[in-house]
């Protein structure tokens, strides 16, 4: 049982992490791309080391990691849990300024900072739960940063318990804080042998109960049209304009179906997202999404045929068609590893929480790690509006989640 008297550090935590700029920036090539984020990670493993976490530690990659070591003589895998420190490059994360809406009563809540920000009932019927509940939003300014700094004071909160706690047994627990998630670059250096757990949590989802171990499968699609130019005043019968055969198979891409903008659940799409050129090349990117591999492979052959028929309508022009895998369906590794969806829904269920899974249309940090041999999935860590000034986040909800990471450590126990 959660220690009804427990004072909670995370709405705390939470409230002093935000005030910490760590926008991460799609643009840098460098790693991480911006240093203000490990303004954060510093200030992280300080107060691991304060907690007692002796081997808390920033890598030269900006990776925090920290170990809370087992207090049980079972033999339980080792468990890791893991956010990111980064805000999204979308909407300023600087001089956030928090408010907290106290026994909220299910009302549009109009943000003072902005007469254009208002987070109402009719777009966020998540809400409705809320009734009684302590909001946090900004002044409508900037972004909160619930994503994901809800998950780093969650499961600082939970280590915070479980030290607090010492009869609640648990095995060895890893912890990681990530720098870049947002630009997709999350687990990019991230050391999983280091780390050294045998399966994780990212607490990076949203509404309370949610436990996603489904993502996308996608691929990036790469087409070069390649044409001919010559001066357009003597170009008759010689010119070959690659803006044109772009065009016409742009023009021939499925309308009604296939498209992000006419699917959702589980339908997959094509989709083009930039097209650049010039009479002799003009380059197509587009990704490729669905939640099994094979329909990717599908997608691609009808990619390809359109090309080629667009082509040939261009005689002597060719084409390049490139395919590079992105990220595929966590659910592949996780059918291997089924304790560790069980086991979050075993903990869910007694802290009387209604699981609610769904599959991820996007990727995961978690994803890429399930893949480098680390099965994760990813746990609800309760921000709502992710990316948007209208980003809210309810204290209950920060409470729930920090009970499930500790829950969560003691099924692991309970079951090993
Ligand atoms: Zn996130």
């Amino acid at each position: 049982m959660f220690d009804q008297n427990y004072k909670f550090t995370v709405t705390d935590r939470f409230l002093e992490y935000v005030k910490i700029d760590t926008q991460s920036d799609d643009e840098a090539a460098g790693f991480p791309t911006t240093l203000k984020q490990l303004d954060l990670s510093r200030k992280l493993v300080a107060e691991l080391l304060e907690l007692g976490l002796k081997d808390a530690l920033m890598d030269d990659n900006g990776y925090v990691m920290a170990t809370l070591p087992s207090n049980t003589t079972k033999d339980v895998p080792v468990i890791g849990f893991v956010a990111h420190v980064d805000t999204s490059p979308a909407v300023s994360g600087k001089d956030v300024k928090t408010i907290i809406h106290k026994n909220y009563q299910v009302t549009d809540i109009k943000l003072p900072g902005n007469p254009d920000a208002v987070i109402d009932v009719a777009n966020n019927p998540d809400l409705k739960d809320m009734k009684g509940f302590d909001i946090i939003t900004t002044d409508g300014t900037t972004l909160l940063g619930a994503d994901d700094k809800a998950g780093i004071a969650e499961i600082m909160d939970a280590v915070n318990y479980l030290l607090a706690h010492p009869e609640i047994k648990h095995g060895t627990i890893k912890i990681c804080f990530t720098p870049d998630e947002e630009v997709g670059r999350g687990t990019e250096k991230f050391d999983v042998a280091k780390f050294g757990a045998k399966y994780a949590y990212t607490i990076d989802g949203s509404t309370r109960g949610e436990v996603e171990t489904e993502t996308f499968c996608a691929d990036a699609v790469i087409i070069d049209f390649i044409g001919k130019n010559v001066h357009p005043g003597y170009a008759k019968g010689k010119m070959i304009n690659s803006i044109k055969m772009a065009s016409s198979f742009i023009e021939s891409l499925p309308k009604s179906s296939l498209t992000p903008e006419t699917t959702e659940g589980r339908e997959g799409y094509v989709h083009p997202i930039t097209i650049n050129g010039t009479e002799e090349k003009t380059t197509v990117k587009m990704i490729i999404r669905d939640f099994v591999t094979e329909k990717l492979k599908e997608y691609e052959n009808m990619l390809e045929k359109l090309v080629k028929e667009s082509v040939e309508k261009f005689p002597g022009a060719r084409y390049e068609f490139k395919v590079i895998e992105q990220y595929r369906n966590m659910k592949y590794v996780l059918n291997d590893h089924p304790k560790v969806e069980e086991y979050a829904i075993e903990a869910l269920n007694r802290l009387g929480i209604k699981p609610i899974q769904s599959a991820i249309r996007g990727g995961t940090d978690g994803a890429k790690l399930s893949f480098m041999g680390l099965p994760t999935p990813n746990l609800f860590a309760g921000g709502h509006n992710f990316h948007a000034i209208t980003e809210w986040v309810a204290v209950q909800d920060l409470e729930a989640a920090v009970k499930l990471i500790v829950t969560l450590a003691q099924v692991w126990e309970e079951k090993s």
